[in-house]
C-alpha cells in the first residue's frame, strides 16, 4: 500500500505557474487538487504553465521567473516531504475499488464507473452516480488538452444562462460548486489525466498519464466527458483581448453589455458562423462576417437568411490579421482583402470565432465510432456509444448546442444509463449464479449436453 498526500492549493493568479512547476517536481508523491474559484490564471501565466507542463523545458521567460519558481519549488517540495503542509491524508486504498481484479488482468483496483473529464457533464454524472452509491471515480485532468480542471467554464468570466443563478455567476465559481457537490456525495476525484484506454474488452483498461508502462486500472463502465475546445486563430492581440471582446460562443457571450449596439465581427463561413451572426444581430449595431473564400459553406437556407439580413455585411475573400484595442477592450480588427491585397482597420467591439471546435477524443480514437468531425457518436436521445459500457456526455459528443446546461443534462443521462447497465448485469449474474446452484449441470455446458 503506497501512501500519498492529497493537497489543496490556494494560489494567486501570479503564482499559479510556480505551484504547477512545484507539483510537477513532486508529482510522484503528491496529487494536487486546485481550487480554482475566483482564481483564473491570467492568460500569459496559463500559457506559461502549459509550456512548463507539456514540454518540461524552460519557457522563454524562464530566466525572469526562474528564481521564484526554484524557490517555491524547493520550499513546496521540502514542506511536502516533511508533511508540514496543510493536507488531507489519503491512501491508495481509498480509491473506491469495486474489487481487486479477479480475472488475472490486473492487480490494480477495479471501479464500477470511471468518469474522464471535469466539466458540467462529468460532474453531473458524478453527482448522480455518487448518490446512487456507485462510488464513481472522476479524473479531472491536469491541464488536459490545455484546459484547467473544471473545463471550459473556468476560462470565462460571467455565466448568465445557467438556471439557478439569477444574478449570473463567475465561470470558475460555478465549476467549484459542481465539484463541491460531486465530492459531497462521495465522488473520488483525482487531478490527473487519463492518457490511454483499452476498450477492446470489459472491464475496460485505463492508464493515468506518466503511468502508461505500469499495470492498468480497470473499469466496468466509463463515461467520456472530456469536452471540446474552440478553434482559435492565434492572431496578434488575441491573447490580450480574449474574453475582453473576443469569444468563441455568441450564444454564451453575445448579450453582455460591451457588445450592445456595437459593431461585431464573426469569422467563418459555415452553418455555425451563419447562426452566430444571425444571433448577434439582436445585440450589435451591425455584424460583419469575414469569409476567406468567395462563397459561404453554410446550407442554402442559412446563407440566404444571412445574405438578406439588413444588419449583416459579408466580407468575402477577407481574412483577419490583428486584434487591436485600448489595452482593456477590443476596438478594431485589422483585416485584409486577399484578392486586392488591401489592408484596413474595421471597427469591432466584438470578434466571434465560428471556425469549429476540436472534440477531445484522441483517447478513444479508432476504438469507438466518431463522426467526420471527430465527435463521439451516440444513439440519439441516449449517451450510449458504439462500445457497450462506454458512455459519452457533454461537448465531446455534441457539436450542435455546446452549452453548460446541455452538457449537464447529457451527464445525467450517461449516469442513469451506466447505472441501469450495471444493475442489469448484476441481476443477470445473480440469476446465473442461482441457476448454477440449483441446476449444477447448467453451470457446465458440457454436462448440460451443449
Ligand atoms: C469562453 C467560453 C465561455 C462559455 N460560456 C458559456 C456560458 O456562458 N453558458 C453556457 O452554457 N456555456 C458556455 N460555454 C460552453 C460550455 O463551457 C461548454 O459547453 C461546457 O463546459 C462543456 O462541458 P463538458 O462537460 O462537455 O466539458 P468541458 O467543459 O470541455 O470540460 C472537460 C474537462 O475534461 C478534462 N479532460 C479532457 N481530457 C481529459 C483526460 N484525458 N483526462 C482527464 N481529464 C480530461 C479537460 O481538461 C476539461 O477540464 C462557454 C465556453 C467557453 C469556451
Amino acid at each position: 500500500m503506497t501512501n500519498f498526500l492529497s493537497l489543496t492549493i490556494i494560489t494567486s493568479r501570479e503564482s499559479i505557474f510556480d505551484v504547477i512547476q512545484a507539483c510537477m517536481n513532486i508529482r510522484t508523491s503528491v496529487r494536487p487538487i486546485f481550487s480554482y474559484a475566483n482564481r483564473i490564471p491570467s492568460r500569459p501565466s496559463l500559457a506559461f504553465s502549459r509550456t512548463l507542463f507539456t514540454s518540461h523545458r524552460p519557457p522563454k521567460n524562464w530566466k525572469a521567473a526562474g528564481a521564484s519558481i526554484a524557490t517555491s519549488t524547493l520550499a513546496f517540495a521540502a514542506l511536502a516531504n516533511t508533511h508540514q503542509i496543510h493536507s488531507q491524508a489519503a491512501t491508495e486504498d481509498k480509491m473506491a475499488p469495486v474489487a481487486a481484479s479477479t480475472n488475472g488482468q490486473s492487480t490494480k483496483p477495479r471501479h464500477k464507473v470511471v468518469i474522464i473529464g471535469s466539466g458540467p457533464a462529468g460532474h453531473t454524472a458524478a453527482i448522480y452516480l455518487a448518490r446512487a452509491e456507485l462510488k464513481p471515480v472522476l479524473f479531472e485532468g491536469m491541464l488536459a488538452n490545455g484546459i484547467a480542471a473544471g473545463g471550459q467554464l473556468t476560462t470565462t468570466t460571467d455565466v448568465e444562462n445557467f438556471p439557478g443563478f439569477p444574478d449570473g455567476i463567475r465561470g470558475p465559481e460555478i465549476m467549484d460548486k459542481f465539484r463541491a457537490q460531486s465530492v459531497k456525495h462521495g465522488t473520488e476525484i483525482f487531478t490527473e489525466t487519463i492518457s490511454k484506454v483499452d476498450l477492446s474488452s470489459r472491464p475496460f483498461k485505463f492508464w493515468r498519464e506518466f503511468s502508461e508502462d505500469s499495470e492498468p486500472e480497470l473499469a466496468d463502465t466509463i463515461i467520456m466527458a472530456t469536452g471540446a475546445s474552440a478553434r482559435r486563430m492565434n492572431l496578434p492581440g488575441e491573447e490580450k483581448y480574449w474574453q475582453s471582446g473576443i469569444s468563441a460562443c455568441a450564444v454564451c457571450d453575445g448579450a453582455v453589455p460591451i457588445f450592445r449596439n456595437k459593431p461585431l465581427v464573426v469569422i467563418g463561413g459555415g452553418d455555425s458562423a451563419a447562426e452566430e451572426a444571425t444571433y448577434l444581430t439582436k445585440y450589435g449595431s451591425h455584424v460583419y462576417v469575414l469569409v476567406r473564400r468567395d462563397e459561404l459553406r453554410a446550407s442554402k437556407i442559412m446563407a440566404k437568411r444571412l445574405l438578406n439580413h439588413p444588419k449583416v455585411t459579408i466580407l468575402f475573400n477577407h481574412v483577419a490579421l490583428e486584434a487591436k484595442g485600448d489595452g482593456e477592450l477590443l476596438k478594431q480588427l485589422r483585416i485584409k482583402d486577399i484578392k486586392s491585397g488591401e489592408e484596413r482597420d474595421l471597427d469591432a467591439n466584438g470578434l466571434f470565432y465560428a471556425i469549429g471546435h476540436v472534440p477531445a477524443t484522441d483517447l478513444v480514437k479508432g476504438q469507438v465510432d466518431c463522426d467526420s468531425d471527430g465527435y463521439i457518436t451516440t444513439v440519439p436521445g441516449t449517451a450510449q456509444t458504439s462500445v457497450k459500457g462506454l458512455f459519452a456526455a457533454g461537448d465531446v459528443q455534441d457539436k450542435k448546442y455546446r452549452q453548460a446546461v446541455t452538457s449537464a443534462g447529457s451527464g445525467c443521462i450517461a449516469a442513469l444509463e451506466a447505472e441501469r447497465l450495471l444493475a442489469e448485469e448484476e441481476e443477470y449474474e445473480n440469476i446465473n449464479e442461482k441457476d448454477a446452484q440449483t441446476h449444477p449441470n447448467n453451470a457446465d455446458p458440457s454436462k448440460a449436453g451443449l
